[in-house]
């Protein structure tokens, strides 16, 4: 892979700089800037790492306004596992996170993984051949994995979804096979990494969101205790 040059927002000097100097001799080229002002400000590069602590602007409005203007993959780190729900739940546009404490190994799989589906999606976008064509038809629905594009055909007028990469890997892993179920460990492993440890909770946000967007929630039926569907709902 090519450089990935990463925007490192942290205010935490001690962090940052060994953080900085991890990514560096692991082939990472970094940006580090210590407010969440000079983040919105900077070139969020091919990665942004976030830490939501920060002295100036609330982590999760950077995290929004970043999101409001570049497509960027943004890794969120976070102190407060118990809000991880409203990290990932309130179409912040993360695309994924990591709790302090991390090791620096899980953070450069988090970063391989995103940057990864980024390129994909870019060299889609560009025409490139990434993979042989794939597009599964779900009723109205369509989704384009080689675009990573999803429509919805509704009276005849197609209107394009704006999902994060996480939130197109879920709905493509449940168009694979429509109708059937995918249990929270399948979705998990497909979707997340599968040494991925944390909260299935995360799942149901991701769930909530893709609902929202696809305007509606029978789109994706919850089976208890097993896990989702997805399905075209009922006129
Ligand atoms: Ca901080």
């Amino acid at each position: 892979m090519a450089f990935v040059h990463v925007l490192l927002v942290e205010d935490d000097a001690s962090i940052a700089s060994s953080l900085v100097g991890s990514l560096e001799s692991n082939g990472f080229t970094v940006e580090h800037v210590a407010t969440g002002q000079a983040a919105i400000d900077a070139d969020p590069g091919d990665v942004v790492l976030l830490d939501l602590g920060l002295p100036d602007i609330d982590g999760y409005d950077v995290c929004r306004q970043i999101r409001a203007t570049s497509a960027v993959p943004i890794i969120v780190i976070t102190a407060r596992g118990e809000e991880l729900d409203r990290v990932l739940g309130l179409e912040l546009g993360a695309d994924d996170y990591v709790v302090k404490p991390f090791g620096f190994r899980e953070l450069v799989a988090r970063i391989r993984a995103v940057t990864r589906r980024a390129t994909a999606a870019a060299a889609g976008a560009r025409g490139d051949v990434v993979e042989a064509v794939d597009v599964i038809d779900v009723g109205p629905l369509r989704v384009d994995r080689r675009t990573h594009r999803v429509t919805l055909t509704n009276d005849r007028e197609e209107s394009e979804l704006a999902l994060t990469p996480k939130e197109f890997e879920l709905l493509s892993f449940l168009a694979e096979d429509a109708g059937a179920v995918r249990s929270r460990t399948e979705i998990i492993e497909h979707v997340w990494d599968a040494n991925w440890f944390g909260p299935t909770k995360t799942v149901d946000a991701h769930v909530a969101g893709l609902r929202r967007k696809l305007g509606d929630a029978r789109w994706i039926a919850a089976v208890r205790g097993v896990g989702f569907r997805l399905e075209t709902p009922e006129p």
